[in-house]
């Protein structure tokens, strides 16, 4: 399945709920969910909501997919990986997600949204304890070093949005090092770390029918 090309906004209207796609404007009244907080179309006023069944466990997929801007191929391959690992699945797949180098870019804050931070990794920009990573679905381990490649530290987009990311706040198993555009994983992210409002169940429950 192809990368979705348009109107982020139109997803998180369609999840009825922020996914931050947007960078800044999602933190602003200008984002599309404070205005029309109701799903896109001719019906989007119209549709209910479902409470049960197939319908929301597909919702509850499709929008952590969208969170994490990941497609279905490699969300399956998460989901199959979660399921082979220790614990609960659910919870396996949520960190596994939140484990990407993309995130944790994003999370830092050298980047306004993970499309932006996925672009920046793959353009060679960031570096993992000091060696160039290009790979947006990296898992990052405990105690690794992620920092800004000190060429791109100029760059008007990454000092952008280190300066609005200021405040905002960054995970507690992630350190940020803001003067050096550097930030460390001090532990390996738990659910309880991952303040999405995610029923994660739901989706065990779609991939298990
Ligand atoms: Fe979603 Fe951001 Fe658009 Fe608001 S501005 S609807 S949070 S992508």
């Amino acid at each position: 399945m192809a990368r979705y090309k348009g109107s982020v906004c139109r997803l998180c209207r369609r999840e009825r709920m922020k996914l931050f796609l947007k960078g800044d404007r999602c933190f602003k009244e200008k984002c599309a969910i404070e205005r029309r907080g109701y799903p896109p179309g001719q019906h989007g006023q119209r549709r209910s909501r479902r409470k049960l069944g197939y319908p929301v466990q597909l919702r509850e997929k499709q929008k952590v997919k969208r969170i994490y801007g990941v497609l279905e191929r490699q969300f399956r391959g998460y989901f199959r990986e979660a399921e082979r690992r220790k614990g609960i699945t659910g919870e396996n797949l949520l960190v596994m997600l939140e484990r990407r180098l993309d995130n944790v870019v994003f999370s830092l804050g050298f980047a306004s949204s993970r499309a932006q931070a996925r672009q920046l990794v793959r353009h060679g920009h960031i570096r993992v304890d000091d060696r160039k990573t290009t790979i947006a679905s990296y898992q990052v381990q405990q105690d690794q070093a992620i920092s800004v490649r000190e060429k791109s530290r100029k760059n008007e987009f990454i000092r952008a949005s280190v300066e609005s990311a200021r405040g905002r706040g960054i995970p507690s198993w992630l350190e940020l090092d803001v003067e050096n555009f550097g930030g460390r994983v001090l532990a390996l992210p738990t659910r309880e770390d991952i303040k999405l409002p995610v029923e994660e169940q739901l989706i065990v429950e779609l991939y298990s029918r």
